[in-house]
């Protein structure tokens, strides 16, 4: 019988064609592997379709539109080897640093998509969003049920970590949740403080080195120092030239 019949009868568990129970004609081969194929790209969409919804993407963004010239703290050979995904394999992590409006977000879902669309698990969140999901998963059936994604995914991104204070209750909770994901899972983070701005913002010198430690273990950090791509390309209503 045609190996991709079997392989495919395998990838459903449909036993009595694999081990023969059930012989398939010769003229019924090839219309049977149509049948399968059509299954197997249906359920092929279906499962990237509930990966994109899972990731909660806030929009999508791709390393093709990505400025190098613009933005210096990154080279196109650079973002080549970030897209071929690798050091996702690797459990590599990613922290992107620099002023709002740099690029840094953009990055992180250019990854994040990719990934998502070559079948890993991905978890996009804000850094907030993620503490308010670690400190109401015991309340909350959507928290729990939304780390419980998080714990499973292949690449997780904290977006934003630093604009907001964190208490040291929620520092702990993310130190925990950073030591459960470390080895397992590749983490992005962005943020627009450097890693001394980290131990101020985490309230605990200690915990901060802890966390830092586990975090650039295997580590790639990018500095993006450039002026704002959003101010520098900023459109506005009234064309100043017009008035
Ligand atoms: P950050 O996360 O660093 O605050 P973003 O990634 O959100 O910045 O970038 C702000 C906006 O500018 C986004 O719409 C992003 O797509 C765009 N942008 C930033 N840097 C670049 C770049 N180098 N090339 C193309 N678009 C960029
Ligand atoms: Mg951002």
């Amino acid at each position: 019988m045609n190996h991709k019949i079997i392989d495919l009868a395998k990838q459903f568990r449909i036993s009595v064609i694999h081990d023969g129970t059930f012989p398939i004609e010769d003229q019924y081969q090839e219309y049977l592997l149509r049948l399968l194929q059509a299954e197997a790209e249906k359920r092929e969409e279906r499962s990237l379709a509930e990966r994109l919804r899972q990731a909660r993407f806030p929009a999508f963004k791709s390393f093709d539109e990505f400025d190098t010239d613009f933005q210096k703290g990154v080279t196109r050979k650079e973002l080549q080897l970030l897209e071929k995904l690798e050091w996702l394999d690797a459990l590599f992590n990613l922290i992107l640093i620099g002023p709002p409006g740099t690029g840094k977000t953009h990055i992180a879902l250019a990854v994040g998509n990719k990934a998502a669309r070559e079948g890993y698990r991905v978890a996009f969140s804000s850094m907030d969003n993620l503490i308010h999901v670690l400190k109401t998963r015991e309340i909350s059936k959507k928290s729990a049920g939304r780390l419980g994604w998080i714990k499973k995914c292949d690449l997780l991104i904290i977006d934003e970590l630093g604009y907001l204070p964190v208490s040291r209750a929620e520092a702990n909770f993310f130190f925990a949740l950073v030591s459960e994901l470390h080895e397992k899972a590749s983490i992005i983070i962005t943020s627009n403080k450097g890693f001394d701005g980290w131990a101020e913002l985490l309230g605990d010198a200690i915990l901060a080195t802890a966390l830092l430690d586990r975090l650039t273990h295997r580590c790639q950090i990018l500095n993006f120092t450039d002026e704002s791509y959003r101010l520098a390309n900023r459109m506005q209503i009234f064309d100043n030239n017009q008035i």
